[in-house]
């Protein structure tokens, strides 16, 4: 048999079964989706890293119609036509595919960062003199964007608490077109009720004009689509850093929004005109390291995780811990309705907030001084912005990720001055807590206990 028949058969054999009823989520983030018509790609077992910045095109008439379908074609199943890499690429395409997929979406623009991602899910879904409500806690560059340069463009924003989402939806203006919050919540691992918020949206909605429809979008970077899949609960779009959990190795940079195929061609056309474009080389990791390993690596972390907050929650020096694993967590309820992994089971995520003891004259002094001495001192966890790697990452987010919440006089007050995120690595879980002991031993000298 020809070789070329072979694959053609062999294609025809695999893409003739129901692959999403046979095989999990496990399987399908390794192998990928094989449905791309990006790449005709037949004997890589590992796909390509492809780098190239133009296309040919052939023909000036395959060129006019590369432009003319760009944007729109792209879920079609005729030629797809390349031009350019900041337009549509293949290696980024297959990257795109495998994320839709893994969120449950109809379709996947990735961008350069986090923060391109966002930036793009919320200027397509807003317009100059449209209003977005958000909750109160934000990733620090995120409510730096939406308070200090969409407003620049007309566009506003204000605040709402969302953990109590009927109340905070009475906010809601006849301008707003988007409700925008993260969960769980970063840097406090609060979560907000994804169905509850979504159901009033569509009631509101249901008294719309088309125009006038609110999206809600959902920042989904501390759970993944690994411990929870929003646009399953109605939400709108899905906005995630690829640079935490899915990059998984802290190598490179990357954000992705996911949603509706109706969606797409504004995306597309936004990433195309602002640039914000993710480099088919940040893409390749992503697709052949970080998306394979997220299962097992977020199963590992999280069950390190749930043994670090368990320890913490003893310790008599700390006086809170948040991590959606412990029984003690307020919204005990919520978390095992909505944290759920793709074969069912509880996922309480890699991310813990704890406080320390404080001395009320000087609130915070105590957790500086512990994670200025695990930066000194410890060889397991190191002193960094970012999550979801391997090596475990310790900060403190007021002075640090969420400084620009901190310089706020209305939002100062959401971020504890005393509050450290912990960002749960793959070492044994028995080395981290012999680091972590060592410093609180140093912090809290025996005079001092209690
Ligand atoms: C890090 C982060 C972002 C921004 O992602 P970048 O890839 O750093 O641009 C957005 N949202 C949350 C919740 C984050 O933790």
């Amino acid at each position: 048999m020809e070789d070329s028949d072979w694959m053609a058969d062999r294609a025809a054999r695999i893409q003739g079964r129901d692959l999403d009823a046979l095989y999990s989520e496990k399987t399908h983030l390794v192998h990928g989706r094989f449905g791309a018509a990006h790449w005709d790609y037949k004997h890589h077992i590992v796909p390509p890293a492809s780098a190239s910045v133009a296309y040919r095109l052939n023909t000036s008439q395959r060129g006019a119609r590369g432009f003319q379908e760009f944007g729109h074609d792209h879920l079609g199943d005729g030629e797809h036509i390349l031009i350019y890499d900041r337009l549509d690429e293949p290696t980024r395409a297959m990257l795109e595919e495998n994320l839709a997929y893994a969120e449950r979406g109809e379709c996947a623009v990735a961008f350069a960062s986090g923060m391109a991602a966002i930036s793009a899910a919320l200027c397509t879904s807003a317009a100059s003199g449209t209003h977005i409500l958000t909750h109160d806690v934000l990733y620090g560059c995120t409510f730096s964007l939406l308070r200090n340069w969409l407003p620049r463009f007309g566009i506003e924003a204000s605040t709402a608490d969302f953990l109590h989402p009927e109340e905070a939806l009475k906010q809601i203006r006849p301008n707003t077109t988007i409700v925008y919050f993260e969960t769980p919540v970063n840097p406090d691992l609060t979560l907000i009720d994804i169905k509850a918020v979504t159901r009033r949206v569509k009631a509101i909605n249901a008294e719309r004009p088309e125009e006038q429809q609110i999206r809600v979008i959902v920042d989904n970077t501390f759970a993944t689509p690994y411990g929870q899949r929003p646009l399953t609960m109605g939400a709108d779009v899905v906005v995630s850093s690829l640079t935490k959990n899915i990059g998984g190795f802290g190598t490179d940079l990357g954000g992705v929004v996911v949603g509706p195929a109706s969606l797409e061609r504004a995306w597309l056309g936004f990433r195309k005109d602002f640039g914000g474009v993710l480099s088919p080389r940040n893409a390749w990791p992503i697709l052949v390291y970080g998306l394979p390993t997220l299962t097992i690596r977020i199963r590992q972390q999280q069950q390190t995780a749930t043994k670090l907050a368990r320890f913490l929650h003893r310790h008599p020096c700390i006086t809170a811990v948040s991590y959606p694993g412990l029984d003690s967590f307020a919204q005990k309820e919520l978390a095992h309705r909505q944290l759920i992994d793709y074969d069912g089971h509880f996922a309480p995520g890699t991310l813990i907030y704890f406080t320390l003891r404080e001395d009320s004259a000087h609130p915070g002094a105590n957790g500086q001084r512990f994670i200025d001495y695990l930066a000194e001192n410890s060889y397991a966890i190191t002193m960094a912005v970012s999550l979801g790697q391997v090596r475990t990452l310790i900060e403190h987010p007021f002075s640090m990720t969420h400084s620009a919440l901190a310089a706020d006089a209305s939002a100062r007050s959401r971020i504890d001055p005393g509050g450290i995120r912990l960002s749960v690595g793959l070492e044994k879980g028995d080395d981290l807590i012999h680091d972590l002991s060592e410093a609180l031993e140093h912090v809290f000298q025996p005079q001092q206990r209690a």
